[in-house]
């Protein structure tokens, strides 16, 4: 509901808390400061101070986010977004950096490579995968629940002299829960106690049935640590990529959602964002969660300055005026006033959140005292 606080409606008129309250007072409310009052009587006390209110509704800040969708002639192919998960130590951090080693672009770059929680491979043949560089269930289940949806294929590394673990268990029903499809990496096959065929007998038991078992799961058998098998994975990804018929519009104005955000010394805070759909360019103004700025500056993942990104791409973005959260979407607006419109009204629904957190939580702590 879009209520608002005694005190968010005083600051937004910019009059004393303490005179809203007398105010309320003479329409027969009694309320206190962090009260939460009703839109009508909001309505009713700005009107008392001789304001004018514009009622705002939640549905009407976010519509104006949303762009027409596309159209099919407009759609065209884009790379996968790719998540690796399995059990602990079973080589998932391995396997994202054999992986990153076989991007041909940064071979000829000379091998630079900046940990900005995604990276973009380009194989030889010029086909392109985007890997989630932070491994593991967490990020998954964190952006996931905050509605991101930014992996189109989850690929799960199971050690093949292990086998499945808890935490293969647990990743395998993560994926399936987002109804992504999976792409088996049995890794460690160096190892001599290697054994392939234990780990598809063992998935098919938590109703993961890989091709040799007449499943339709893609398995292929790698070591991250020999280099071993690594093209085999990426053909097997691109191959389901094609499945699902991975499409998104790159004109437009852009899209997408946050990978990772922090706040940096000399730089303030940046964030690496995935470009879903359309093209960011420097100078774009943008939304981001609660948080709002304009591109100052464009870094791939190789630390090389760009002037755009387009759908499938990790760039960390400077110019932001706050430090968003992973999962948060990034959406491109027309103006500053948009995006300040925008922004507040989330920092103000977070607040009011916050604040009715706190007195569930006071509430709860005065009855379990004694
Ligand atoms: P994570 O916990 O899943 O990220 O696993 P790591 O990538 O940290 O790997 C755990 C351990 O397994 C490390 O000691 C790695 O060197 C080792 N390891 C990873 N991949 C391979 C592999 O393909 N073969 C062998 N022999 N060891 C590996
Ligand atoms: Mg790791």
């Amino acid at each position: 509901p879009d209520t608002i606080t005694v005190q968010e409606l005083a600051n937004r008129m910019a009059e004393r808390a303490a005179d809203v309250i007398k105010c309320l007072m003479g329409l027969g409310v009694m309320a206190t400061i962090n009260q939460s009052l009703d839109p009508d009587t909001a309505q009713l006390v700005v009107e008392e101070f001789g304001h004018n209110m514009k009622r705002v509704s939640d549905a009407d800040v976010e519509e104006a986010l949303v762009v027409a969708d596309d159209t099919d002639e407009q759609l065209i192919s884009r790379p996968p977004v790719v998540t690796v998960m399995g059990h602990v130590d079973h080589g998932k951090t391995s396997l994202l950096d054999a992986l990153r080693k076989t991007d041909v672009v940064s071979g000829e770059a000379g091998g630079i490579t900046q940990h900005i929680g995604a990276y973009q491979v380009t194989m030889a043949n010029s086909a392109k995968i985007t890997f989630i560089d932070t491994p593991g269930h967490a990020a998954f289940t964190e952006m996931r629940s905050r509605g991101a949806q930014v992996t189109d294929i989850v690929v799960l590394v199971v050690a093949a002299d292990d086998s499945v673990m808890p935490q293969t268990i647990e990743a395998i029903s993560h994926a399936k829960a987002a109804e992504v499809p999976m792409i088996v990496a049995i890794n460690k096959m160096d190892k001599p106690g290697a054994d392939a065929n234990r780990v598809k007998t063992e998935l098919l038991q938590h109703e993961v049935v890989v091709e040799e078992m007449g499943g339709d799961v893609q398995a292929v058998e790698v070591s991250a640590k020999a280099g071993m098998g690594l093209t085999d994975l990426e053909e097997a990804i691109l191959l389901q990529a094609e499945v699902l018929d991975l499409k998104a519009n790159p004109n437009r104005v852009a899209d997408g959602v946050v990978v990772e955000a922090r706040m940096e010394k000399g730089r303030g805070p940046v964030a690496t964002v995935l470009v879903q759909r359309g093209t960011l360019k420097t100078g774009d103004i943008f939304v981001t969660g609660a948080e709002w700025g304009r591109v100052r500056a464009l870094i791939d993942d190789h630390g090389t300055r760009v002037q755009e990104a387009i759908p499938g791409m990790p760039v960390e973005v400077n110019g932001l005026n706050g430090v968003p959260s992973a999962g948060d979407d990034f959406v491109v607006v027309e103006s500053e006033a948009k995006a300040r419109e925008v922004s507040d009204f989330r920092q103000r629904r977070i607040r009011e959140q916050q604040a009715a957190a706190m007195k569930k939580s006071a509430l709860e702590n005065m009855f379990t005292s004694n």
